[in-house]
Formats: structure tokens, sequence, C-alpha cells
């Protein structure tokens, strides 16, 4: 099944709403989708078949893996020796040591620099004498953070003087300071690692991603570079393609996705995410799966990430990343909705109806990604536009 006729039944590791988007694409295509998620309130299971297990049983995989011809996964912290253990049943994809690389900070930020892809200097920090040492090595202001499962800011302290150092230490390392001999008393020997990593702080510009999709035959398609505005750690709008962007950073970041994607003989879709420093990218993250940031390709582009991810998975040919607008000027923009669901009928009236909304049918929650919108326009002015229009009523 090398050329993937068959792959008609995938596997999605993961039923939150990049699940229920990929779901949704697959089946505009034909395909039939299973999730595997450790929730019954998965919301990828209003769309689909969802198949509710915990992640701790591997045992129990065959139930899931029954009827499928490839699986794939919305989150990157899929234990590696699962997505392994599947992998030698099924086509697994992307690869399992593409969620190896992405799990630690540390060992993704090496490969990048062994790609020669310029990321923040770094050490790893398990003890408060190794955070004070990197502090002397990497100078301030600096970012603590955990090197695994941390997401949208949560496990990061930001170093602005050396009086920072214990209280970053408090905040991040000392969870293991109640262990007996534990690393919160200096210099003695961990009893847990504490498995952090000082990155110097980047004073950027802006923040931008890449996204590109790589099929089993090595074709690499990517989309137009992103704009991404944060707020509390956690994305709130992407603008595509990134406005005013020298054609150096875009080419610097094609070629550090393609690197990566080569490097890893990667099948599926990839996001990188940089800070912008003048004319250099300085690269932060991967994912190695859909990306937030690139959600306006649903109704932007031509082809959508989800699609694509998904026919790279299904080994079909690969969609068209182009913006849907062939116009020079035609921009998209995406804007999470948080927390708190604005009522329908503003959001749908808003930009002259033009505004498209994905609501993922989640409970609201404070700081909880429910829905998106996006907006597509014929220039950068009026997407601002539809942009405030849209702010205002998010709130
Ligand atoms: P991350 O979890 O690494 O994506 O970090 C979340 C956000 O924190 C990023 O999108 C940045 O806005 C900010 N941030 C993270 N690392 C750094 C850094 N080394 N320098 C400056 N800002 C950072």
């Amino acid at each position: 099944m090398s050329e993937g006729g068959g792959r008609n039944t995938i596997g999605i590791l993961g039923g939150g709403q990049l699940g229920r988007m990929l779901a949704l694409a697959a089946h505009d295509l034909g395909l039939h989708t299973r999730c595997f998620d450790e929730s019954a309130d998965a919301v990828a299971g209003h769309v689909t078949q969802l198949h509710i297990d915990s992640f701790d049983h591997p045992a129990r995989l065959d139930a899931f893996l029954d009827g499928l011809t490839a699986v794939t996964y919305e989150f990157e912290n899929v234990p590696v020796a699962l997505a392994q253990r599947i992998s030698e049943r099924i086509p697994c994809f992307p690869p399992p040591a593409a969620l190896d690389a992405a799990q630690d900070r540390v060992t993704e930020k090496t490969l990048f620099r062994s790609l020669g892809i310029p990321t923040a200097g770094f050490a790893p920090v398990d003890t408060l004498a190794q955070l004070k040492a990197a502090v002397a090595a990497q100078g301030l202001p600096a970012v603590l953070k955990t090197r695994r499962l941390g997401y949208d800011g949560k496990g990061q302290y930001v170093l602005r003087d050396e009086s920072d150092t214990a209280k970053a230490w408090g905040a991040l390392g000392a969870t293991d300071s109640s262990a007996p001999g534990g690393v919160g008393a200096e210099g003695a020997a961990p009893a847990r690692a504490a498995n952090l990593i000082l990155e110097q702080f980047v004073p950027f510009t802006r923040e931008l991603s890449i996204i590109a999709v790589r099929s089993e035959a090595g074709e690499v398609r990517t989309w137009p570079l992103i704009e991404n505005t944060h707020s509390q750690g956690i994305l709130r709008t992407s603008i595509a393609p990134a406005p005013n962007a020298p054609a150096a950073i875009t080419e610097q970041a094609t070629g550090a996705v393609r690197a990566v994607m080569n490097h890893l003989n990667y099948v599926g879709v990839l996001a990188i995410e940089f800070f912008q420093l003048g004319d250099t990218l300085v690269a932060n993250e991967m994912a190695p799966r859909v990306h937030n940031s690139g959600h306006w390709t649903i109704d932007g582009s031509i082809t959508s990430q989800f699609e694509n991810h998904i026919r790279a998975v299904a080994g079909l040919p690969l969609g068209d990343c182009s913006m849907r607008d062939a116009a020079p000027s035609a921009s998209s923009a995406m804007l999470n909705i948080i927390g708190r669901m604005p009522p329908r009928e503003r959001l749908l009236a808003a930009a002259r109806g033009r505004a498209k909304l994905h609501d993922y049918g989640k409970e609201p929650r404070p700081g909880r990604k429910l829905a998106h919108i996006s907006v597509n326009a014929p220039s950068l002015r009026d997407l601002n536009i539809a942009i405030g229009e849209l702010r205002a009523i998010l709130g």
C-alpha cells in the first residue's frame, strides 16, 4: 500500500478541535475517520466516531486499530512509544521521530541548530546551581520553561534581573524541593530532574509561523508566511501572507521547514514558529501537526492544512497551498474565540457577512479555545477594517 491508494480509514490520536477539523476534511474527500481520546466530551465525537480509552493501555490498541488503514495525531504529546508501536502495524504519520524531537525543547532546539536554523541561546537546567550558571552564561533577560508539556505560555517564567532567579526556580523548579534531597537545595543531587530550559529572551519585532506539508514521495508545499499575535501566551490573531515580509524572511522560513521535513523524512503538516528580529528569523518551536496559526487556510487558501494533512497521510496527491484569491494584495485573517462565545448573529453579520465562523462545540471556560472566525479581503487595509470589527465583537 505504499502509494496509499487504499488508505481510506484514518485513525486520529486526539479528539479536540484539530481532530474534529481533520475529520471534517477527510469526510469531504470521501474518507472515514476514527478519533482516539481519553475524554467522552472530546468534540471530534460530534462529527466522527470517537474511541474512548487511556493512552496508558497500549495493549488495548487493537480495538482502536481495527479496520484502520493509517494513523495520525492532532497533538504532539502522544507517547512516542505508542506511535512507534502503531507504526510497526500500519502507516503512522508524521513519523514518531518528529514527535520525539518536538516533545522536548532542548532536543528541538538542538535539531534546529544542527540544520543551521538559528535559535535563541539556551541551556538545560535541572538544579538551582545549573540555573545560576545558565543565567551567567546566557545573560538576562531570559525565559525559564519546562522542557516538556508546555503549551500556550504555560510553564514559563521571565527573568529580568538576578533577583528573579530564585523566584523562577520557586515557580518551576521547586516542585521537586519537597522530595528528600530535592533540587530545591542548591547543589544537592536532584531526586528527580527538574527538566527545565533557560532561553535567552528574544526582543522580537513580531512572531511568524510557516506551515508546510510533505508527501511520502518527498514533495513539499508551503502556505504563505503567517504573522501571529499572542496575548497571555495564547494565539489571538493570524494574518496571511504576513504583511511587509521581506523575501529574505520568507526564504529563511521556507528553507527551515523544508530542512526539518527532509531530515525527518516527514509526512503530513508541520508548523514552525519564529521570532522576527530585523531581517533574521529565530526558530522558537515546531508542531508536528496541524497548527492554530493555519486555521485561516480553511477559508483563505485553495487547500486547507487539514485537507493536505489528510491527503499526505492517505497517500493522495497534495493540494495547492496558494491563497484562494490570486490577486497579489489578497489577505486572510483568523481570530481565535477564547473563553466566551459572543452572539453568533453579531459575528456572522460582521464584515458584511464575509466572516466565516468555525464553532468547535465546546463548553465555555476561561482561556479555552471555543471557535475561530476567519475573513478574506482584497487588501490589507480592508482586512484590518474587518479585523477591527471582529475584535470589537470579541471584546
Ligand atoms: P512558547 O510556549 O515557547 O511558544 O512561548 C509562548 C510565547 O511566549 C511565545 O509566543 C512568545 O510570545 C513568548 N516567548 C517564548 N519564548 C520566548 C523567548 N525566548 N523570548 C521572547 N519571548 C518568548
